[in-house]
Formats: structure tokens, C-alpha cells, sequence
């Protein structure tokens, strides 16, 4: 499976029909939470006859969504049960997590088509039922049969649908034989074990005083006001700004060392409890490594590489040369060894831990990684009715 996502520019007939398909599919989930809330009788089956049974008291209303992506919304609120049974399940062996009964949606923000109602009618055209056929650019060519279709509109109000599509994936064969460790950290966003650096960016720190003004901006405006409207909106693209730089840059990185290495080996970090000290969450999620390493892990696989998780256990407090291991404090930058006198830059000396822990890692290679789970979990018998470029 392969996921390809592309703009769309919907005309403003189209944007309006799209929105009201967005409030239907909200009605009908949450009608549809509000009918189990009480039975919680999950099955897939149920959600959908109760469906039917909605769709029957107003056909004219329910008709102006195709009827596979009513079916999607209530596959929808299906996992969002099973999510919620699973993490119950988890926590009552002792797993330390929050579970949260599904909740209502005050807004919906996509619409998926499982299976039929897109087609491409031509490379800038894409013929979607009850909406109509909407300007794409396809800046790059999809690859293998479309199997799912999903429409979202974004914080700032630009339009996109994306594919997942099947692939027969042929094994590649990996160019170079070589192998690389990675250190990921705040100052420098990663450290390879050829003693290459690669800055951290920080675009969310970077952009903090515009974030400032425009959210100080945004709340002098009286609410429900057109100035607030234009306020916020502006606020939604600065953050969308910095998400996208941030993603064209580990995007860029962890193709060129998927690339140039076939063996990746990283520490496998459990981001969500280090996010979780305030001294260092804001510097984490900016630097955002899980997307990094989920990135690296995909491109791996598709260059012919393989992505090697190993344990993080004092990585950067081992000598590298001897196994010393050295009690040292965050702050200290210089790694500095008592017995065997070695003296190196801490991300340096993990990256060369992290290299040499690889012959005892399990091997992984997390191919669907990249495409959501709720996708890959819409089953499809038949291919949809996409054209498709090889
Ligand atoms: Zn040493």
C-alpha cells in the first residue's frame, strides 16, 4: 500500500457541497454514538442497518452523500469502539494510558470513499459523485490501482485528496552495503556515526514571535466577528507554514540517508513519555524524531534498506571504546571517558553505541507505517473505479 496525496481546488459550488457532505457525515456519527452509547453493541453490521434506518426518515437529505462514504463514517465510529475496548483491554493489564469513550464530533474535517465514486477523468480532472469534477495537479503519478479516496480540507482552508493505493512491490536490491548509526537530539537534530551533523532546524522556536503577534492579534478581535474569522485564519496558515517546512525537511533528510545507507540503525525512543517532561516536550515535538524515524523506516524499505530499532539504555553514557559507563548530566555536551581517556561529543559517542548495538536488535521493517491504519483497514474486494498510470 501506498499513499499519494495531492491538492485539489474545488470551485465554490463544489466547496459548498463538500461541507454540507462534512455536516451529514457529523450527523450521522454522532447520531450513530448517541444509538450505542447505550447497547456499545459494535459490530459493524448493527451500525450499519441502524444507519439504514436513519437514512429512512429523510432519503432526500441522505442522498446528497454517496452512500459508501455514509458506510465509511460508521466504520468510522466502529474502530474508534474497538480503539477504545482495546486501550480498556490495556489498561486493565496494567498499561499506563488514558482511555476516553468515543466522543462526539462537533465538526468533521474529511469524507472517505472506500471503494467507488472517484475517477480520474483526465490528468487535471477528478470526477468525484455527488460533488463533480474538480481541478487536481498531480505532481507526481500515482503508482498501482487506487483503492481508497479521501477528501480533507485543512486548518487553512486548502483542499486535498488522497489515495491509497495498492502496489505490487518488487524487491530492490540496495546499492551500497553500508551501514549507519543515528543519534537523534535537540542541538543537532541527528548525529551519524561517520561524525556527520545534521542543525535542528527549530521552525516552531523560529517563528514563536509571529505566533505571538498573531494570536495576540486574534484575541483583541471580538468573537463571532469577520476580523476574528480573518485573525484566526491567519494563525492556521503560520502553523501550517511551520508544518510544512518541517516536514520538507525530514523529508529531505531521511530520503538522502535512506538512500546512501541500507542498514539504518536508530534507538528505539518512546517519544510520548519524554514528551511528557516539560522541560523538554516543546524542544520534542518540535523536532517531531517520530515522524523522522516512521519516515526513515518507510524510505528504507522502499530503497531496499532496512531500519534497525535498537535499545536506548544509556547510549550516551557508555564509552564507545571501553563500555565505561559515565554518570553524566543532560547539559554536558563532551563525553569523557576515566579509564580509556577517550574524549568525544556525547551525540558522537551514542551514535557510535547505537551503531554497534545493531548485531543484538530485532529487525523490523514496518512497510505500512506510512498509510493510516483506518485505510488499510477498509477492505476492498474489487478495485475501485480509478484509472491508473504505471
Ligand atoms: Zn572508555
Amino acid at each position: 500500500m501506498k499513499a499519494y496525496r495531492y491538492r485539489i481546488y474545488p470551485s465554490n459550488k463544489q466547496k459548498v457541497r463538500l461541507l454540507n457532505q462534512f455536516k451529514i457525515c457529523k450527523e450521522i456519527y454522532n447520531m450513530l454514538l448517541n444509538e450505542n452509547k447505550e447497547f456499545m453493541t459494535i459490530s459493524k453490521f448493527d451500525l450499519i442497518s441502524i444507519m439504514v434506518d436513519i437514512k429512512k426518515t429523510c432519503p432526500s437529505y441522505y442522498y446528497q452523500v454517496h452512500s459508501q462514504v455514509l458506510q465509511e463514517v460508521g466504520y468510522r465510529l466502529h474502530y474508534a469502539f474497538e480503539s477504545f475496548f482495546r486501550k480498556l483491554k490495556e489498561k486493565k493489564a496494567g498499561k499506563k494510558i488514558k482511555v476516553g469513550f468515543p466522543r462526539f464530533k462537533s465538526k468533521i474535517r474529511s469524507i472517505t470513499y472506500p471503494q467507488f465514486g472517484f475517477k480520474f477523468l483526465n490528468e487535471r480532472k477528478l470526477k468525484v459523485s455527488k460533488i463533480g469534477s474538480i481541478p487536481i495537479v498531480l505532481h507526481r503519478i500515482p503508482r498501482g490501482k487506487a483503492k481508497t479516496m479521501n477528501i480533507k480540507q485543512n486548518r487553512s482552508g486548502q483542499w486535498f485528496a488522497s489515495f491509497c493505493c495498492e502496489t505490487e512491490t518488487q524487491p530492490v536490491k540496495h546499492p551500497s552495503a553500508e551501514k549507519i548509526g543515528i543519534d537523534v537530539g535537540i542541538n543537532n537534530f541527528v548525529t551519524l556515526s561517520n561524525g556527520e551533523t545534521v542543525d535542528n532546524p527549530k521552525f516552531l522556536i523560529k517563528s514563536k514571535k509571529r505566533i505571538k503577534l498573531l494570536d495576540r492579534r486574534l484575541n483583541r478581535k471580538k468573537k463571532g466577528s469577520a476580523n476574528r474569522k480573518k485573525a484566526k485564519f491567519r494563525l492556521a496558515r503560520q502553523h501550517l507554514k511551520i508544518t510544512n517546512q518541517r516536514s520538507d525537511f525530514l523529508h529531505k533528510l531521511s530520503y538522502r540517508i535512506a538512500k546512501t545507507y541500507s542498514f539504518i540503525i536508530v534507538e528505539n525512543l518512546d517519544i510520548n513519555s519524554m514528551v511528557k517532561n516539560h522541560y523538554l516536550a516543546k524542544s520534542i515535538s518540535d523536532a517531531s524524531w517520530g515522524k523522522f524515524i516512521q519516515m526513515l523506516s518507510y524510505k528504507a524499505v522502499n530503497c531496499g534498506g532496512q531500519l534497525v530499532k535498537v535499545n536506548p539504555r544509556g547510549t550516551s553514557k557508555t564509552c564507545s571504546k571501553c563500555g565505561t559507563y559515565v554518570d553524566m548530566s543532560l547539559s554536558k555536551k563532551i563525553f569523557h571517558c576515566p579509564t580509556c581517556g577517550l574524549v568525544l561529543h556525547r551525540d558522537l559517542n551514542a551514535s557510535f553505541n547505537i551503531y554497534d548495538r545493531a548485531g543484538l536488535a530485532q529487525i523490523s521493517t514496518p512497510v505500512d507505517d506510512c498509510v493510516r491504519p483506518s485505510l488499510l483497514k477498509a477492505k476492498v474486494v474489487e478495485a475501485g473505479t480509478i484509472c491508473h498510470y504505471e
